[in-house]
This record gives C-alpha cells, structure tokens and sequence, in this order.
C-alpha cells in the first residue's frame, strides 16, 4: 500500500517531485516555527497542521522522520526584511514584562493549541514521537560561528550591524514568486546597503542603548538576525543538505529567499541548480487562511485564536478537519459556517468509527473490500498530499457494511495514523464542548432532560413542552431525532 512513490511540490522547482531521501530511510524536516510574542492564530496553526501531515505521511511511508520546528524568541523584527522593531522587545515593553517571560508565556500558549491540534510533538503520553523544538536563544554561539564564516566572503559592517550582500550568491531570490522590484519596494532603506535585498546577519545594539537580550560578537554587542536562526538552527540538528524545509507562503518571498543564499554562503557559492545547494532539497509552503473581516490580525482586539473557537463551542480537532479539507496549496477562507460543517463531518466520522471501539485491532488485518479506498488514499496522499481525495477514501472505509470488524478499524487506525483525528478515541459526547459563555451546566441540561423524559413517559405533554421551553430559554436546543444522536445543542 505504501509503495506508491511520494510526489512532493517543491516551490523552488515549481514542480512535482518524487520524494528521494538524502540519507537513505530516514527524512529530515524543518519547519519554521512562531515567533513567540503573541499567541498564534489559527492562520499560523494552519502552516503547523500542514507540517504535521507531511510529516506523518513520512512516518507512514516507513522514513525515519526527524522533524524540527524552531522557536523564535530573539530577533525577528516587525517587518520581515530586517526593519522595524524587535518584535520581542516591543511586546515585552508595552506589556512591561521581561522578554524571557514574554516568550515563555506564548510558548506555552502555542504548545497547548499544538497538543489540542493533535500535532505531534516529541512525547506523547511518555511515548517518544518525532517532531521536536529548537529554542533560537540556545543556539547564539552557533549564530555567531556560522556569521563568521560567511562574513569575510559574503557581509559588510555598517553602524546598524553585519549584513549580507545577496550579490555574492548566484541565483538570489530564486524561491520568490514576487517581482523583485515589488519585493523590495517592501524592504525599508537602510542607509549604506548596497542592494535593496541586502539583509541583517547582526544587529548591533545602537550606541547607548541596552537591549534585554543581546550578546557579545565580533562586530559587536547586538543580537542574531532572524533568517540565520533558521539556517544555524536547521544545519545544526539535521545537517546540510537535509530533505525539506516547510512554512507559510510568506516565507518564500524574502525569509526562505535569505535563509537559502545564507546556506549556499555557508556550503558553497554555487548556483541553485544542483538542489542540495540551498540547504534543504525541497522547499515547501502551505497556502494562507483568510478571513474577511480582519478578526486574523493579532491587532484587532478578538483575534482568531483557536481557543476563541473552543470557547464558543467547537472542538479543536473540527478545526484541524477543516484544514485537512483543503489542499495546503490552495487558499482556505475560514468561516463559522465552514467551522460548523466541519465540526457536524467530525461528528459523523467519530459516529461511524464508534462501534469498532472496543474491537481487538488485528495487526496487518486486510480485507478484500477494503482494499480499493484503502489503495485510494494511498494515492491521495502520495499526490502531493491531498488530503481534501484521502478523507472522502477514509470515509468510504467508515461507511462499509459487511467487513470483518478488526480488519476495518485496522484500516481506520492506518488512515487515520496520518490525518490526525482521534477517531477510534474521541468519543460523540468528547466532542460536544460547553461554549464559555452559557449559562447552564452539563450536569444542570442533564437534569432538565431526564425530568423531560420523565414527564414524556407519564404521558405529560405540558410538563415536557414546558421544560424544553425551560431549556430553550437557557440557550439549550433539544434536538428529537437527530441523526446524529445529539440529545441537545448549545445555541
Ligand atoms: P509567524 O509566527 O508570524 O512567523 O508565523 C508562523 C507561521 O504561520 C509561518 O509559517 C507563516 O508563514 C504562517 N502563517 C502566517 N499567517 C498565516 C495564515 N493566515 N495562514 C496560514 N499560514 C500563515
Ligand atoms: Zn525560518
């Protein structure tokens, strides 16, 4: 099942590949991680979602999977090109807290939308599991050794910091799919830089002025540049050149672009043709979220944050489906219509999955009718996974009558092994989360209910209208009926 070849698209390619490991059986991922100054929204939890099923489907097709995702908690600055303030710095100000407080705070503020969106992490309940964290802040020294051996060749000094002259590489900018001019027309002037692409490798603390977190270096005290962190970070845990390096579309118009001629520096100084050269063989970019009304900017005072979306009700892992509903490289326009949608498909996967819970899973049980969805989301997932193809073939497989049952859930775990969704643990009342603001327990609504039935069973009418109308006025929907067996809904 798994021998269908992998097909990956590497944007520095602009195509399809066949995923071909550096270090035979094993697959090395880099995926750029928050910068923790604020908590992430669900945008941001899209690019980690993304990283997770590329990485389990590697974990799937049999590769030793070391996964790296990196912390940034030093030296990005407001504007992704080396301008702007520290974005650090700038929120441990206005919030007058230590920086090392600040980046511990939405550390583990963006740990727990991680453990809640099923992303794996490196251990889970005690069990080791692939992916783990880099800290920027631990690696300094490491900055510093990796800027000098690419200063003499490759960086000039000016009064602001150490930065790097992208004419020294061949093929600059290669990843970005922006214009260069358009690019840099939205880099800020720098006095003294001799390209406009031109970027901080060091950023020397101004004469006078002290910085919360800076360190000694050869061109001074000051602090590391955002894009060497990823390539220090990167070529120190997995070794250049390693397989594939993730993040957001954003990313691969200037911080992948730099992060890439830092590598080639650091390598060699030949061009981008040979792939190895950059660093990573593909370079990988998950589509944005979007939402109209701007509630996505973490400027705007309610924030799309996954616990916002908890806290009216919906379960975390609805939100994660919704992702999966989408191919990475497409836009996905988030909605509460869509959120709701994706919480009722969840609902019915959980529902479906439900009677094989306390089946004894068969190892390599296989079925004969299983087989053709079962082939069918092997292809979907080795075609550049699509996982919008793999979740109607896992449906497919939650809806066959008449196949032994060990062999099915066999089948479920497999699938589900890659896309994520607890489905053989989570469980139809799991999914039902009290949304912050109601007024009325679960316990209380319980109560109420079996009263109802009570009176419905004496055969009286007008006590049991007159609860639900209770009931209704306390927010609660009793659903009669419903397909799903949802006795009640929080409206
Ligand atoms: P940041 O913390 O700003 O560095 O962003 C973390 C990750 O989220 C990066 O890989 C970004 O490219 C990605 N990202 C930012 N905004 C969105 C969005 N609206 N949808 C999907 N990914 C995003
Ligand atoms: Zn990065």
């Amino acid at each position: 099942m798994t021998d269908t070849p992998l097909k990956l698209f590497n944007s520095l390619t602009r195509r399809l590949e066949v995923f071909e490991p550096v270090h035979p059986g094993e697959a090395r991922v880099y995926t750029c991680g928050p910068t923790v100054y604020n908590y992430p929204h669900i945008g941001n939890m899209r690019a980690y979602v993304f990283a997770d099923v590329l990485g389990r489907t590697l974990s799937w097709k049999g590769y030793r999977l070391t996964h790296v995702i990196n912390i940034t908690d030093v030296g990005h600055l407001t504007d992704d090109a080396d301008a702007g303030e520290d974005k650090m710095e700038k929120m441990a100000a206005e919030k007058a807290q230590s920086i090392w407080d600040i980046a511990e705070h939405y550390k583990q503020a963006y740990w727990a939308d991680v453990r809640a969106l099923n992303i794996r992490g490196p251990m889970k309940e005690g069990r080791p599991e692939p992916a783990h964290w880099t800290v920027a802040t631990d690696y300094v020294p490491q900055m510093i050794a990796f800027a000098q051996t690419i200063a003499e060749k490759h960086c000039y000094e000016l009064e602001s910091g150490l930065y790097f002259d992208v004419s020294t590489v061949a093929d600059y900018g290669r990843l970005a799919r922006a214009q260069t001019d358009q690019g840099e027309s939205r880099i800020e002037p720098v006095a003294g830089k001799r390209n406009p692409a031109d970027f901080a490798i060091w950023r020397k603390t101004p004469p006078g002025e002290k910085r919360q977190m800076e360190w000694d270096s050869p061109w001074g005290r000051g602090a590391p540049g955002w894009h060497l962190e990823c390539s220090v970070m990167s070529g120190a845990v997995l070794g250049f050149p390693f397989d594939i390096h993730t993040g957001g579309i954003d990313h691969r118009e200037i911080h992948h672009p730099n992060e890439i001629a830092q590598n080639q520096a650091h390598c060699c100084t030949n061009g981008l043709d040979e792939p190895k050269n950059s660093g990573a063989r593909f370079w990988m970019h998950n589509n944005f979220l979007v939402e109209r009304s701007g509630k996505m900017s973490k400027s705007s005072g309610e924030f799309l944050r996954l616990q916002l979306l908890i806290d009216r009700g919906y379960h975390p892992l609805a939100y994660r489906l919704m992702c999966l509903a989408a191919h990475y490289r497409s836009e996905l326009e988030f909605s509460w219509e869509g959120l709701g949608a994706a919480l009722t498909r969840l609902k019915r996967m959980v529902m479906a999955a439900a009677p094989l819970a306390d089946v004894a899973m068969q190892a390599g049980a296989a079925h004969p009718r299983l087989a053709p969805a079962m082939a069918r989301f092997a292809e979907a997932i080795s075609d550049d996974l699509n996982t919008p193809v793999a979740l109607t073939a896992l449906e497919e497989v939650l809806g066959m009558k008449k196949v032994d049952p060990a062999a099915k859930r066999a089948a479920i775990a497999e699938i589900d092994s890659v896309l994520g969704l607890d489905l053989l643990t989570l469980t139809r009342e799991g999914l039902r989360i009290r949304p912050k603001d109601a007024a009325i327990t679960e316990d209380e609504i319980a109560a109420a209910l079996a009263r109802r039935n009570e009176a419905r069973a004496a055969k009286d009418f007008a006590s049991a209208d007159a609860i639900r109308a209770e009931l209704a006025a306390a927010g609660v929907e009793v659903m009669d009926g419903d397909p799903l067996g949802w006795e009640w809904k929080l409206g």
